[in-house]
């Protein structure tokens, strides 16, 4: 095999016949892909460079909200339309685990302090413009303070209007990725973790799956970081029920619960691929935003303040990109990871079925797929890879 850094593992697996597909990075993209794979009856071997928990992923720091109707307010149709495919998909995904993960679909709750109420005509017009139509009918519901009391007695007489995205949902991150690894484990997936591959050698499979998230910047120039930033904190006796958004012109913010009284708050966004530590600034922003939203997280401990960068793609939507040959990468899923992910991993694994059965070939081939996938847009054919037709001979 040659190709692999590091990881003990590994080496055992060197006199193996070469699996059908090797997923290379086991965050949230991998995990679901090879296991998807793996549930179809193919030989499958991943590669992640981090531990089976997923500590090194962006999907470990993220508050895994699952939020097509609140996204709409920044993201375009098409990323809501597969959030809300995929809210759909979670449960039926999640049954099929064989480790339980904390999922509820008791929907969102958007509010603002009276200062700030320009920011929620702007934040209406963006939802309506942006949402799935079918959604916009019963999952936008404007409360009065009364409602809101009612809906989240913890913010009882704390805002005099909001809005209940009801059909909204959220997971527990990190029980999926725990669910997954576990998953992978009981499909037979050839499991190598702590192990880092380099682009210059490649594990040796018939098809190539590249998941790596900003990791794969070198063969995907294109992709850049956006920063977030997030405290983790306990903070018993509050018990917000659901996920609530602050509209702010500032500090614009979330405040996710988990279970046992932990809250996720979050996030900043911030272009670049630093992943330093929470800087003071963001902390006191995050914090104090939360603290006007509830001072009973005042007294709140904070468990963990957590950076990761979000794999982007210039137009933030995801990218399925084939390299012409038996390689496919799965990129860019942006803020939108937890809500996408089910639709964009089926049509990768899809595909990826497509090129170990030599179904698409070429660039013909690709192009008829293309078009008449379910999600078309997320296809691309890696240009950099392909012949130059002007450079070829005459
Ligand atoms: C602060 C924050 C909050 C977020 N909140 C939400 C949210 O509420 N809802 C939502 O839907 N999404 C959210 N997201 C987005 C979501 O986390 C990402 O979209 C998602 O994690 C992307 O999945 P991925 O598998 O492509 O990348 P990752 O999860 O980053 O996984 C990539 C994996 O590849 C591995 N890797 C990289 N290079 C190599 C290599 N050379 N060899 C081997 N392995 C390698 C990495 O270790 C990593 O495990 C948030 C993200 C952040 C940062």
């Amino acid at each position: 095999m040659g190709s692999v850094a590091s990881g003990s593992r590994a080496m055992k697996t060197a006199t193996q016949p070469k699996p059908d597909f090797a997923v290379i990075g086991g965050g949230l993209c991998g995990r679901l892909v090879a296991w998807r794979l793996a549930g179809a009856g193919h030989r499958v071997a991943l590669y992640e460079r981090g531990d089976a928990a997923g500590t090194q992923a962006a999907a470990w720091v993220a508050a895994a909200m699952l939020a097509p109707l609140a996204e709409a307010a920044s993201a375009e149709l098409l990323i809501t339309q597969l959030g809300a495919a995929s809210l759909d998909a979670w449960p039926r995904l999640l049954a099929e685990l064989p480790e339980p993960v904390f999922f509820q679909r008791n929907g969102s709750l958007i509010v603002w302090h009276h200062a700030d109420r320009t920011e929620a005509s702007l934040f209406e017009r963006r939802v309506r413009a942006n949402a799935p139509a079918e959604w916009l009918d019963s999952g936008f519901v404007a409360l009065s303070g009364a409602q809101i009391g009612a809906a989240e007695p913890a913010l009882t007489g704390r805002f005099t209007k909001g809005w209940l995205l009801p059909r909204e949902g959220q997971l527990d991150n990190r029980q999926v990725l725990a669910a997954l690894a576990a998953g992978l484990a009981a499909r037979g997936v050839e499991l190598h973790w702590n192990t880092h591959i380099d682009d210059r050698a490649m594990p040796d499979a018939h098809v190539t799956i590249d998941c790596r998230g900003l990791g794969a910047k070198p063969v995907l120039p294109t992709l850049r970081g956006i920063r977030g930033e997030v405290a983790r904190v306990h903070a018993p006796g509050i018990d917000l029920t659901r996920p609530v958004r602050l509209l702010h012109p500032r500090y614009p913010l979330y405040i996710a619960p988990k279970q046992d009284d932990c809250y996720v708050i979050g996030a900043t966004e911030v272009e670049g691929e630093d992943m330093s530590p929470v800087s003071v600034r963001s902390a006191l922003e995050l914090l104090s935003a939360a603290f006007s939203v509830h001072p009973g997280f005042g007294e709140a401990r904070i468990l963990e303040l957590n950076a990761h960068c979000r794999p982007t793609m210039p137009d933030h939507r995801p990218a399925l990109v084939w390299n012409g040959a038996q390689t496919l990468r799965v990129n860019g899923l942006y803020r939108h990871g937890y809500m996408i992910a089910p639709e964009v991993a089926d049509e990768a694994v899809r595909f990826a079925a497509a090129l170990l059965e030599r179904r698409v070939a070429d660039v013909d081939a690709f192009a008829t797929w293309r078009r008449d996938a379910r999600w078309s847009e997320l296809f691309h054919l890696d240009s950099l890879n392909q012949p130059d037709p002007a450079r070829e001979p005459a």
